[in-house]
């Protein structure tokens, strides 16, 4: 096999980003150093506009299935899980508020990735485990990857090799991209276990169990048996003795639990670093960094594979659009600026988090507005149809299997011109340049006649947008104006 684009990685972005490539007929190998997935859940919560991604990969429901249900997503506070003083915060709202078709969940990062990687399998990627890459060099016209397999070296080119190899990433070192930021902000000792807390916390059912006293806290699997244990490591303290002592590990998480006799099995751990760093560069050359090799979030906003989802839905589209020659490599260069911007506006919101308590906003993201600065603000997700910003959801109407049809199912993940109402004219233009046509509702009367909604998203008659494949609004077009579309074309396309 030779494939056109090498995925260093197999975590949640490589395993995305391999199901968005092949969805559009790209080939892709992903070679991933470990054996297996992981099985330490690490990230959890996956926001809205994650899911919405995971929606147009055709996996919503399948992450919905191995997710904790809604109601849990709140926070507790207490001396101790047991206590029977606690506060609970309230669940997102995203639900209610009708700003997404694909409001976010709890899901463990090792019930995630196996839905990620069946998915990206079926689609027709190639994913080898056992495959560390040692060497990675851009030849100028192609990529060369090397990697060791069974004790054996091997290599393989293609096109592009896209880094989604984590905090250590080689392909970032390769690329000789620095780092700045903050490191070590914090030490904590994940301990994976299983105890049997069900009837514990019955009456509070969170998804993060925050802990007085420097405890640390739990973070909820599935809410009965399977938990995380997260203890801050004090400085100066050997934490690989730690790791090691099973009885030390069991004898804290029972002081967290406050339960001195609870049953405990620890499964795993991992030492994590609590950093704030940012690429000085996402592309160079052939090379393309992705995820938390591009930039790491401190985990107080849960975002850090949030953005790292929306760095595979940003890159795919324009991958394809330059494989499939309709754009210049320049557009890869857009794709690190405007990305770089996103994750330094989420390092800062998380960096406020860290003095101020963890926070969860599902709809963060969906606020994203490419071009503006900061691009992603606190402030709440208001619908707009301004450039840089993602169409807004409109239910159009309902398709089987996904219930309600949301204006995103309709995007085709490419370049689109998107109208409320059919157009001939803006059809007749979308064929001459080359982009889809997406006409919202087949006809206002057919539809009031029919009893349905008429829904709009504020569009005039005759006014086109032009939309990415990332779904978001690359131009708002007048009636008619063609050498509007002609010049923001070529802006997109990196012409
Ligand atoms: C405790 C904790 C809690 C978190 N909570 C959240 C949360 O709630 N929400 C959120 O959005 N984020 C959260 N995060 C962050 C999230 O886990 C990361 O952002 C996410 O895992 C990044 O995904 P990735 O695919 O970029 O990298 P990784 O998950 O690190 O995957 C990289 C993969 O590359 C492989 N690899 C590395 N080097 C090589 C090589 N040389 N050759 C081949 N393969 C290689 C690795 O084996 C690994 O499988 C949390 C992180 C931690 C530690």
């Amino acid at each position: 096999m030779k494939p056109t684009v090498v995925i260093v990685g197999a975590g949640p972005i490589g395993l995305t980003l391999a199901g968005l490539l092949s969805q559009r007929d790209i080939e892709v190998l992903v070679l991933e150093a470990h054996p297996g997935l992981s099985k330490h859940p690490k990230a959890r919560g996956i926001s809205a506009r994650s899911m919405e991604v995971f929606r147009a990969l055709g996996v919503e429901q399948a992450v919905r299935e191995v997710s904790l249900p809604n109601a849990h997503i709140r926070f507790f506070r207490a001396d101790t899980l047991a206590s029977e003083e606690f506060v609970l915060s309230d669940p997102p709202a995203t639900q209610e508020r009708g700003h997404t078709p694909a409001p976010g969940v709890l899901c463990s990062q090792d019930l995630l990735e196996p839905v990620l990687l069946a998915h990206a399998k079926t689609a027709g990627a190639t994913v080898q485990f056992e495959s560390r890459v040692t060497e990675v060099a851009d030849l100028g016209d192609r990529v060369r990857v090397g990697y060791t397999q069974a004790g054996k070296q091997a290599e393989v080119e293609a096109a592009y090799v896209i880094g989604c190899d984590g905090a250590r990433s080689i392909v970032r070192e390769a690329a000789g991209v620095g780092l700045t930021g903050q490191t070590d902000l914090a030490r904590f000792l994940s301990i994976r276990l299983s105890a049997p807390l069900t009837d514990v916390v019955r009456d509070r059912a969170a998804v993060s169990y925050f802990l007085g006293g420097g405890k640390g806290g739990f973070l909820a699997v599935d809410n009965q048996d399977e938990w995380i244990y997260q203890y801050p490591v004090p400085d100066g303290m050997n934490v690989a003795e730690l790791q090691g002592d099973a009885g030390q590990l069991t004898e804290l998480v029972r002081v967290g639990a406050g339960l001195p006799e609870l049953e405990v099995k620890i499964r795993d751990t991992m030492v994590w670093r609590m950093s704030a760093l940012l690429a000085d560069t996402f592309v160079r050359g052939r090379m393309i960094l992705a995820g938390d090799a591009a930039h790491q979030t401190p985990p107080t906003g849960g975002h850090g594979m949030n953005v790292g989802i929306g760095d595979a839905d940003a890159l795919a589209w324009r991958l394809a659009e330059v494989l499939g020659g309709r754009a210049s490599e320049r557009v890869f260069a857009q794709y690190s600026h405007e990305r770089r911007a996103v994750a330094r506006a989420v390092i800062d919101i998380s960096l406020g988090n860290v003095s101020g308590g963890y926070a969860i906003d599902d709809e963060l993201l969906l606020g994203t507005h490419y071009g503006a600065e900061p691009p992603v603000t606190a402030e709440p997700y208001a619908a707009s149809l301004d450039a840089g910003r993602r169409l807004p959801h409109v239910v159009v109407g309902e398709a089987e299997g996904i219930g309600a049809l949301s204006t995103l199912d309709l995007l085709p993940g490419r370049l689109a011109i998107v109208t409320e109402l059919p157009d001939a004219a803006w059809a007749a233009a979308a064929r001459a340049y080359g982009v889809s046509y997406v006409p919202l509702r087949s006809s206002a009367a057919g539809e009031r006649e029919r009893g349905g909604r008429c829904p709009s998203i504020g569009l005039a008659a005759g006014e086109a947008l032009l939309v990415r494949g990332d779904g978001h609004i690359a131009a708002r077009l007048s009636a008619g104006n063609v050498d509007a579309l002609v010049s923001e074309l070529a802006h997109t396309r990196g012409r």
